[in-house]
């Protein structure tokens, strides 16, 4: 969570700060800040809300400096006020933060002691303090303000990473990452009397600066980064927690092309469902190929599985792509597969054994590292990211990335039929039958061909549907099979952006409970799946029973078939309706998909989940792409 940005540069940087703050802007939104160093003095502009809040802030007022940092918060201890946004200052000591420091209650008390104020409720501001503490009692050279980095850093438990800068020192930044990300970026430009004048770009994320940078590196745990600008020459230096400096391996920046922008739609989330079609034709090139080239590894893997067991570890969306590859596991490649939270396996003391798989969008999930931390000493893991630069890609002894790119709103859609497509390749890598290979292929690449077209053409009919759905208080999601974990997943998308109380069930266990919820104030959605049709319809019918109100997700031929075999047909049920009012949902709809198979119909389904959410959220007035208390990179546990 939380975006920091610290960049040094030779001319004038705010514009350049906010711009790349915006581009983080999908960690944290509930505040904002900024600082730069004037007249050995610390100057902060912070404001409460969305970035734009600062961004008219300086426009009213501007900052101007060539050396700045930056923060968007997330906010994990205290509210979203401004005294709690970041940056925060001890008198020349100035900290942006991401993540937790768990020891924060006993530091403070122990900084209190000893004279320092707290102006926040934050866990942050005892950074701030603690280095401020160290600095005092040093001669406060260049050298000391690295000691007294070393020795708070060496006090602080849980994972962090912090930009930090001094008043007294204002030619110089520092920053340090500890199990949170933290990349360093460099450009070289000359100035007019041929002198290298390099800027250096410190982000969370390297999108925040990819743009300018020609070469870049990401910071590995306890090192800390120390850029120094002079008025001759430059320097950075890295190191390590004993103070011995390490050789910094940049490498080439491969993201400059990757700067994103909403183009032609209204958000990003709207963007990224219909960049689908390419993102799964995209990583399913590029996991066959990877799959082909690593034939033993994976072959060695997923052996070493079959003879125990596949364990699929990960969080929220992506805990529902591993819940759907279970099932695929299992039925074809007879795999025995668990599907797992990350932060439920990490606290239950699990009976360790079989093969691991970590997935997580950005790579950087806390959860996720930390479940894969729990087990890489013992085991072989493999990580499914979309961010191949992430923590977990560089942890795990097998990477498999899904080709995605970028993906900003924070509801996660594009990354999970992403996730999906590298789960199905895996599986059918692990199948013997060739006829049931090619057909998973196959469905794969008509759902990516065809899904582009049912995008155009069903918008307006799932926009309607919308319009009713925002009316309600309370939704079900059903599903059977490999269908249920998208009913999980759409029942999380219309939480997550819709703010309406939405719940996903094996559709088979609404009897067992939930059924008692139904009458006409609950939509129920229904994701039809053929190998299960007569169950699932069974399922419709007691909805229907009971006054409630289905959407039925089903593909064209079982569409064909639910007018074959219940001679109760849509029109006439729905003429049942005690005082059918045309803007009313009605008491049965359809939404019908292509067929594809058992494979390709999952991607509609979730198209159509992903849709239903979207466009009920606009209806709603949300801010689809930054919704209330989330934030898309989860960096803490
Ligand atoms: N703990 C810090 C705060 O609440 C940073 C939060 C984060 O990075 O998510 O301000």
């Amino acid at each position: 969570m939380c975006g920091i940005v610290g960049f040094v540069t030779h001319k004038s940087v705010m514009k350049k700060l906010m711009m790349g703050l915006q581009t983080l802007e999908y960690r944290g939104y509930d505040s904002a800040g900024v600082a730069i160093m004037q007249n050995n003095q610390i100057i902060t502009r912070k404001a409460v809300g969305k970035l734009v809040n600062l961004a008219n802030s300086l426009q009213l007022a501007p900052l101007d400096s060539n050396i700045a940092i930056g923060h968007t918060r997330w906010a994990t201890h205290g509210g979203a006020t401004e005294n709690n946004a970041h940056p925060h200052v001890s008198s020349s000591v100035v900290v942006v933060h991401n993540g937790i420091i768990e020891n924060f209650a006993c530091l403070r008390d122990e900084l209190e002691e000893q004279g320092f104020k707290f102006k926040s409720q934050t866990d942050t501001e005892v950074i701030s303090h603690l280095i401020q503490f160290y600095y005092d009692q040093s001669q406060k050279t260049c050298s000391d303000r690295l000691k007294s980095l070393q020795q708070s850093f060496n006090r602080l438990k849980g994972a962090f990473a912090v930009v930090v800068c001094f008043s007294d020192a204002p030619t110089e930044m520092f920053a340090f990452a500890r199990g949170s990300p933290l990349s360093f970026g460099v450009r070289n430009t000359q100035s007019q009397d041929q002198k290298v004048q390099n800027e250096y770009y410190i982000a969370s994320d390297p999108l925040a600066f990819s743009q300018w940078v020609e070469q870049m590196c990401h910071l590995s745990d306890n090192q800390i980064l120390h850029i120094c600008q002079g008025p001759d020459t430059d320097s950075y230096d890295l190191y390590d927690m004993s103070l011995s400096k390490i050789q910094v391996k940049l490498e080439q920046n491969s993201l400059s092309d990757q700067f994103v922008n909403k183009g032609s739609f209204a958000h990003f989330m709207l963007k990224e469902i219909n960049e689908q079609p390419r993102a799964i034709l995209d990583t399913l090139a590029h996991v066959m190929s990877l799959i082909d080239q690593r034939k033993e590894s994976l072959d060695q893997y997923f052996n070493k599985a079959r003879e125990t067991q596949l364990n699929l570890i990960a969080c929220g969306t992506s805990y529902h792509a591993c819940l759907v590859a279970k099932y695929f596991f299992e039925k074809y490649a007879r795999i025995s597969t668990t599907a797992e939270l990350a932060s439920e396996f990490l606290y239950r003391s699990p009976v360790l054994k079989g093969n691991y798989c970590f997935v997580s969008q950005s790579g950087e999930t806390r959860d996720t590292i930390a479940a894969h931390d729990m087990v890489s000493n013992q085991y072989q893991t493999m990580a499914i990211v979309n961010v191949p630069t992430s923590q977990l890609a560089r942890k795990a002894n097998i990477v498999l990335t899904t080709q995605a790119g970028p993906e900003i709103g924070v509801a996660s859609t594009k990354a999970f039929t992403s996730q999906l497509v590298v789960y199905l390749a895996l599986c059918m890598s692990q199948i013997s039958d060739v006829q049931t290979k090619n057909s998973f292929k196959q469905q794969l690449t008509i759902a990516a061909t065809t899904l582009g077209e049912y995008l155009q053409f069903h918008t307006t009919e799932i926009q309607q549907l919308a319009q009713h759905l925002s009316k309600y208080k309370s939704m079900t999601y059903l599903g059977r099979g490999a269908s249920f974990p998208i009913a999980l997943e759409g029942a999380l998308k219309l939480k997550e952006i819709c703010y309406i109380h939405a719940e996903g069930y094996a559709a088979g266990e609404l009897k067992h409970g939930p059924i008692a919820l139904i009458d006409e104030q609950m939509p129920v959605v229904v994701f039809v799946s053929e190998e299960n049709l007569e169950k699932i319809m069974s399922n419709v019918q007691e909805v229907l029973a009971r006054n409630g109100k289905c959407i039925v997700v089903l593909n064209q031929a079982c569409r064909e078939l639910f007018d074959e075999s219940y001679s109760s047909k849509a029109s006439r049920i729905n003429s049942q309706m005690e005082s059918p009012i045309l803007d009313q949902l009605q008491k049965l709809s359809f939404l019908v998909t292509p067929k594809v198979g058992e494979v390709g119909d999952l991607f509609f389904q979730s198209v159509v989940l992903q849709m239903l959410a979207y466009y009920t959220a606009l209806e709603l007035g949300v801010d689809v792409d930054q919704p209330r208390n989330l934030a898309k990179c989860v960096t803490v546990e």
